[in-house]
């Protein structure tokens, strides 16, 4: 691999630019006119425009992603995340025109990319998942099933993703209605009415595993407690959770398990839902890398993206499990452009002033610069910043330090970084008791 394309904006194109260039790769950013002045454009060896700002005409766009790796003489097309990172034609398509796609194989994930048809390999495969259905096929099906484990349900669609899709159904009244809004839900944002139907858990903690494979071996980087939820997105995530240490290794050895059994290549998260009983459910897998990987990459040392690269590379796995090692604690808070204050509305404009954090422990992922204007077309994630401490107590106090340094302003921009600060100052969370609904229950929004 000599030429690497990135398919991908923002913080992720940079990250990648970075794993490549330590590793003497070539970088092409591909990237769409309103990105012109983006510092993945300035920093990689080349750049090419693929369309104008709407993201279906650039980096959504198959044809055009192709044709300006052909035309750079990239032999590896890096997607990130988001955009085409978990589409299988595409991939498929990069295979067909000699292009290494630094990813999972088509089929991998054509296996685990689809919600409901995780679910079924999940069971196959022995791990557990969420007592629910498969694909509904009528509303009759999904009160049967609603009736035997009980409400409330949540209805999800089967392409869903992105904490979009999903609803939750208290009472039979409301089911017959529920169905059919979740499937023109579906079928609007996803192109697919598929749903299913699974019970909904209460107070549930949000845990996922790393894992990457070689397609043979599969080892896991143990686990990322996401519970920091709003509306079913993330915004805070740390390594590794305080679960006891019997959960965490049962969860990691289910995950790795279940990536084993597809033959998994490349790095991939597996994601579950724990209980106050500490049962696990597998709800999903994500067949990329993910935002919140810089956690587990300070707590085990290993570099995510750049062993992305040597597995697409063909390198079989350099490290036993044994060799996996845990040290310390990290936290990580995504930086939006968005207003906490009015109900997380994006609020972007010009980076005037900039300082981001330093010191001891602190890692900054981010593609802002003084000067730079956040364009308005494509998700509000500007700067991720990362905390790493021996322990989560050190972690928390390093993230508030490192907060109190941060200065992102400008006219009309807003961040999330007095939520943040909000996050770490509850007691709740400094004793760990978090869940899905922290943010809805502790934090009054
Ligand atoms: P997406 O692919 O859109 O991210 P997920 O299936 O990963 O959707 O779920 C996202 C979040 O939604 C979970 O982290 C959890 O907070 C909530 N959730 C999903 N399924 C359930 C469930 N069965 N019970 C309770 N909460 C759920």
């Amino acid at each position: 691999m000599k030429k690497v394309l990135i398919a991908n904006r923002g913080e992720i194109a940079l990250r990648i630019i970075r794993a490549a260039k330590e590793l003497g790769i070539k970088t092409v950013v591909a990237h769409s006119t309103a990105d012109e002045k983006s510092l993945p454009v300035l920093l990689a060896d080349e750049a090419i425009c693929i369309g104008p700002p709407p993201s279906g005409q650039s980096y959504l766009n198959i044809p055009n992603l192709l044709s300006a790796a052909i035309v750079t003489g990239a032999d590896a097309i890096h997607p990130g995340y988001g955009f085409l990172a978990e589409n299988a034609t595409f991939a498929e398509m990069c295979r067909d025109h000699g292009i290494t796609f630094i990813g999972p194989t088509p089929e991998n994930m054509r296996a685990l990319g689809d919600k409901a048809t995780a679910r079924k390999v999940a069971r196959e495969a022995g791990v557990p998942t969420v007592p629910g259905t498969d694909e509904l096929t009528s509303v009759e099906e999904a009160k049967r099933a609603a009736q035997e484990i009980g409400y409330p349900v949540i209805l999800k669609a089967s392409a869903g993703g992105g904490g979009r899709g999903m609803r939750l159904v208290h009472t039979e009244e409301e089911l017959e209605r529920a169905v059919q809004q979740a499937q023109e839900e579906a079928r609007a944002a996803f192109g697919n009415p598929a749903i299913y139907l699974e019970k909904y858990i209460e107070e549930p903690k949000h845990i996922e595993i790393q894992v990457l494979g070689d397609g043979e071996n599969v080892i896991h980087l143990w686990e990322r407690d996401c519970s920091i939820q709003r509306r079913h997105q993330k915004l805070l995530e740390e390594a590794p959770s305080i679960l006891p240490l019997e959960t965490r290794k049962a969860i990691a050895e289910a995950a790795a398990h279940l990536a084993r059994h597809v033959g998994y290549v490349s790095a991939g998260t597996l994601e579950f839902l724990v209980d106050k009983e500490g049962n696990f459910y597998f709800i999903e897998m994500n067949t990329r890398i993910q935002v919140e990987h810089p956690v587990t990459e300070m707590i085990t040392g290993i570099d995510l993206v750049q062993a992305q690269f040597r597995i697409a590379m063909g390198e079989k796995l350099w490290l036993k499990q044994e060799e996996v090692e845990v040290r310390g604690h990290a936290i990580e808070v995504r930086i939006n452009a968005e207003d906490p204050e009015k109900g997380f509305r994006p609020s972007i404009g010009k980076v005037e002033t900039l300082l981001f954090p330093g010191g001891p422990g602190i890692r900054v992922d981010s593609h802002l610069y003084a000067g730079y204007q956040i364009p308005p077309h494509y998700d509000s994630l500007i700067a991720k910043i990362i905390a790493w401490a021996p322990t989560r107590e050190e972690a928390i106090k390093r993230m508030e330090r490192a907060l109190s340094e941060t200065v992102i302003e400008g006219p009309g921009l807003k961040t999330t970084i007095p939520f943040h600060q909000k996050v770490l100052q509850n007691a709740f969370f400094r004793r760990g008791a978090v869940y899905t609904n922290f943010v809805a229950r502790r934090m009054e929004m």
